[in-house]
């Protein structure tokens, strides 16, 4: 797994991949505006310029933009629905012109139209967004929930549905949050859960479009749907399911984020931990 964290971009996006760097990052994840607003100002060209030099210059690979909460592409209000769709086309194009190859977002929630019809809402509003942002290459990774209330994404049925539905599928694939899918029922914490997990992954959604991964504890129990993140090894995953996700050879070049509580020290803190888990290379021969 290439390892990173959800870095701030105050200042500018610009200084993102600075701020990465200094806690240890390989790659990272980014808002491209404030996640609880709608509307933001373009990227102007010197700041994309920016930010790829700095990515370059600290030799990061580029990870994630996480789309803005208050998207709900399942929305049954048409305003809302409208608003969520224009902020990810816009989000998207911002992502690609960026050259991060990833926009990550909760499929949103159907709010009692049932998840088969928000489900084909969702995929609508994939149709939309890449037919409006008139992008090429960015794809769009819908991301496990932990299906409280009405929110879509607590199954990998449900991700595979709205994928399968939308009609550009080679441009979508899925993030996996150990904390969402934990809270969802999917026990990790042992080897024989894990395996069962992931082959459930494969056989639903497909390893291949499993391209970003969010590594963070929980605070709530399994199945319990509480989605309040942990520092790894301090929550009720434990340890040893984040050694199976970073030693497993299919997610090897696949970006580990850490959207953990306590900031950039923190980050650091938890990245020092992944990677101890990781096997020591063997010693060299005098
Ligand atoms: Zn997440
Ligand atoms: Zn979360």
């Amino acid at each position: 797994m290439i390892l990173g964290a959800h870095v701030s971009i105050a200042g500018g996006v610009a200084l993102a991949p600075q701020r990465a760097s200094a806690c240890t990052c390989e790659t990272f994840q980014i808002f491209t505006k404030n996640q609880l607003q709608w509307h933001a100002p373009p990227l102007s060209k010197d700041e994309i310029t920016g930010f790829k030099r700095e990515v370059q210059q600290y030799r990061l690979t580029p990870g994630t933009v996480h789309a803005a909460y208050l998207v709900n592409l399942s929305a049954a209000e048409p305003d809302l629905l409208a608003k969520s769709r224009q902020c990810m086309a816009t989000d998207l194009g911002k992502t690609e012109r960026l050259g991060i190859p990833w926009l990550v977002v909760h499929p949103g929630a159907h709010r009692g139209q049932g998840s088969a019809k928000g489900i084909d809402v969702a995929a609508s509003s994939l149709d939309y967004i890449f037919r409006l942002s008139r992008t090429q290459h960015t794809s769009i990774l819908l991301e496990t929930t932990t299906g409280a209330g009405t929110v879509l994404g607590g199954t990998f049925e449900e991700l595979a549905a709205i994928r399968e539905r939308c009609h550009f599928p080679d441009r979508v694939g899925f993030c996996i949050d150990t904390c969402h899918i934990f809270g969802a029922g999917y026990d990790i914490r042992t080897a024989e859960g894990y395996a069962t997990t992931v082959q459930k992954m494969d056989d639903v959604l497909g390893l291949d479009n499993v391209h970003a991964f969010h590594l963070n504890d929980s605070k709530g129990a399994l199945s319990s749907t509480v989605d309040r993140h942990a520092e790894i090894g301090q929550g009720e995953i434990g340890l040893e399911a984040f050694r199976l996700f970073v030693t497993d050879r299919h997610f090897a070049n696949v970006p580990g984020i850490l959207e953990t509580p306590g900031g950039d020290p923190a980050f650091a803190r938890n990245l020092a931990l992944l990677r101890s888990l990781l096997p020591s290379p063997p010693p060299t021969e005098l």
